[in-house]
């Protein structure tokens, strides 16, 4: 190297001519913080490379949590829930280890399923809400809708010509949670729209779906036990499917409540009463 070579590398560049670098490298945490970084650097007493290194999972870190934060808000998930304040305890239903599991988002890089079936308030939504962040935190694209609003959106679209951009937009997100299929009946045509988008995402994107309704009863759902039975064949052949038992998660804490109140009314003490254990 000339010392003319060595003397532009080691001369201070001046902040201005810093700052466009970074930003033409969009490293803009670095950017940013750049003096702070710096300060925290030599105060820890970093090597160069460790400076290097910790800089580097600034910026990392910044572009994450963005990430993440845009991509919570594309999701539209109708409440803030984490997997995290899921009581398994109060559920035995549901597995916690099986659901640690799904929350790697595996299940989504092999283009599988999941079922979330059982009667309302036993926490579906929750736990939907909950894996859907997990997913993306895991780095995957989250979209979360309602089944009666993804049907009525499918059957505007295709009444309005425009059914094949509707379905990409409901095929691109690497998982699709449809909530609540069940609670009100589906009329032929919409069955059939939606049998288009479950058989376009098919071994492509996952699908998360809930339901108050056992699959059994599909075809009263869908009033046509042959589309049932086309998008059931789908959704099922690479699939979880966990069926949650027991009564509403909140009747059930109000009951609890309740009695311990009638408990303490009885005998002035704080402990629960055995009724109250059992509810
Ligand atoms: P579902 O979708 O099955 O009807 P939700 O997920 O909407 O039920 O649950 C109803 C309410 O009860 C929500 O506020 C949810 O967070 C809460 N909930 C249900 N089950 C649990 C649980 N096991 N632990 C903590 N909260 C729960
Ligand atoms: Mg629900």
């Amino acid at each position: 190297m000339t010392p003319r070579a060595a003397a532009a590398l080691v001369s201070p560049p001046d902040p201005a001519t810093l700052d466009a670098m970074l930003t033409r490298l969009k490293l803009t945490a670095i950017r940013d913080q750049l003096d702070t970084l710096l300060a925290e650097a030599a105060r820890r007493e970093l090597t160069l490379i460790e400076t290097v290194a910790y800089l580097c999972e600034r910026e990392i870190a910044r572009k994450d949590a963005r990430r993440i934060d845009m991509a919570l808000g594309l999701a539209r998930f109708p409440m803030v829930r984490e997997l995290s304040g899921y009581d398994f305890a109060a559920q035995p239903a549901v597995d916690k280890q099986q659901i640690k599991e799904l929350a790697t988002g595996r299940f989504i890089a092999n283009g599988e399923s999941l079922l979330l079936l059982g009667p309302p308030g036993v926490g579906k939504t929750h736990l939907s809400v909950g894996l859907g962040r997990a997913a993306i935190t895991a780095g995957y694209t989250v979209l979360f809708t309602s089944a009666t609003t993804l049907i009525a959106q499918l059957v505007k679209a295709h009444t309005q010509g425009l059914l094949d951009e509707k379905l990409l937009h409901f095929s691109k997100p690497k998982l699709l949670i449809i909530d609540e299929l069940g609670y009100l009946p589906i009329e032929p045509d919409a069955a059939h729209v939606l049998f288009q988008l479950v058989s376009r995402r098919y071994e492509r994107g996952s699908i998360l779906l809930t339901s108050n309704r056992a699959v059994s009863e599909w075809g009263e759902v869908f009033g046509d036990p042959v589309v049932a039975t086309a998008i059931l064949d789908r959704l099922l052949h690479h699939s979880h499917v966990i069926t949650i038992r027991g009564e509403s998660y909140r009747l059930k804490e109000k009951r609890r409540a309740g009695l311990l109140t009638a408990s303490k009314q009885r005998d002035g003490s704080t402990t629960p009463s055995p009724q109250g254990v059992n509810s």
